[in-house]
């Protein structure tokens, strides 16, 4: 592969193989501090972000590499009008690897297939966040010993919580894994992670509202913030936001080695109570998060060195030009110029998904 779009282009070999050098990374930090030297990564962030910028700028340079880029959308040329095809194609004279985050569903997987160099998701609009799953794994790994033959639960916002998509692709390809998810009506998972993950994988899920009803029977909890960032409309947000709040009294009916994950950063949605106990495993998956970045980047590296470096594949049954997407966070909303290419999905329900973010199109 070239490129880290989506989650389900790794597949478990691959994952298991990038814990296993996360691991080492960890036991061994000094066998890694050179192998990246002379490389760089261009963080190119259109969007806020504390721990994944940092997270791939501390990878890299525990490699040994170094680091370009810029932290908002103002400090590019995106403010003039550059298209993210031109702005990568500039940028891949200049550095190894890409990390690139937006508030666009599907900018990473336009720049993947303009950009000479690997391409990283680090972040596109509700829709995906494949390296906060490597956190996740990793965590889930280590306290748990296992990534299969789970309960976990996701609570939140589960419609724009982009963490919670990738996440949930990921664990469909492990057996054993039943899912309860935890929201509020307007918070449900969009239907392609309803459709063509969970129901397509066969995965046992139930939706509630009750976190406490939930909670007795989970091995992992994975809280999230309500996306303030995606409303629409602030009143609505405003009514949904305490949704739920982790508390130790809540705490109470949960397992004893339940583990507590949570993307960060936190509004309110944890008590700050809830840190010291012994379940609270949320800044353990900020620092997993580094060494799945440093792992990666290895791999993505070498599979480029190697000559192994597959580009993205516009692979199925697709149509081209033909249904405009009418997602208002897609990309093709503030890039006109890109074709609109839907594959399709269910061939009795004639329904087709857009490529970039995945939303629905009937024909
Ligand atoms: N940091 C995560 C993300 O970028 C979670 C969040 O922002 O709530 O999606």
């Amino acid at each position: 592969m070239k490129d880290l779009i989506d989650i389900l282009e790794l597949s478990t070999d691959d994952i298991n193989g990038l814990i296993k050098t996360a691991l080492d990374i960890i036991e061994n930090p000094a066998k890694y501090s050179e192998k990246c030297k002379g490389k760089k990564i261009a963080t190119l962030f259109y969007e806020p972000s504390t721990r994944t910028r940092l997270s791939f700028e501390s990878a890299m340079l525990e490699l040994g590499g170094s680091v370009i880029g810029f932290s908002q959308a103002s400090s590019s040329s995106a403010s003039k009008g550059e298209s993210v095809a031109d702005t990568v194609r500039v940028v891949s004279c200049f550095a190894d690897v890409i990390a690139m985050r937006h508030p666009k569903e599907g900018a990473p997987y336009v720049a993947a297939k303009y950009a000479s160099i690997p391409v990283i998701n680090a972040g596109d609009g509700g829709h995906n966040h494949p390296t906060q799953t490597l956190a996740d794994l990793l965590t889930i790994y280590r306290e748990k010993g296992r990534l299969d033959n789970l309960t976990v639960g996701f609570c939140g916002d589960l419609k724009y919580g982009r963490t919670v998509h990738s996440l949930i692709s990921a664990l469909s390809r492990y057996e054993g894994i039943k899912i309860a998810l935890i929201s509020p009506d307007e918070l449900k998972v969009p239907n392609y992670v309803k459709e063509d993950v969970l129901e397509k994988n066969n995965m046992p899920y139930e939706e509630t509202r009750s976190l406490e009803e939930t909670m007795p029977n989970l091995d992992i909890l994975y809280m999230t913030r309500v996306q303030q960032e995606r409303f629409s409309d602030e009143n609505e947000y405003l009514r949904l936001r305490d949704s739920y709040i982790l508390n130790p009294e809540k705490l109470k009916n949960a397992k004893a080695d339940m583990c507590i994950l949570h993307p960060l950063p936190r509004v309110n949605e944890i008590s700050v109570a809830v840190d010291d106990d012994p379940r609270a495993c949320y800044f353990k998956q900020v620092l997993n998060g580094k060494y799945m970045r440093m792992a990666l980047i290895l791999k993505l590296l070498a599979e480029k060195e190697a000559g192994r470096a597959q580009p993205l594949k516009e692979e199925g049954d697709l149509i081209r030009g033909e249904i405009k997407c009418q997602n208002p966070m897609c990309i093709t909303t503030i890039e006109q110029e890109l074709e609109h290419v839907f594959r399709l999905v269910d061939k009795e329900k004639g329904i087709y998904r857009c490529i970039y973010c995945d939303s629905e199109a009937k024909r």
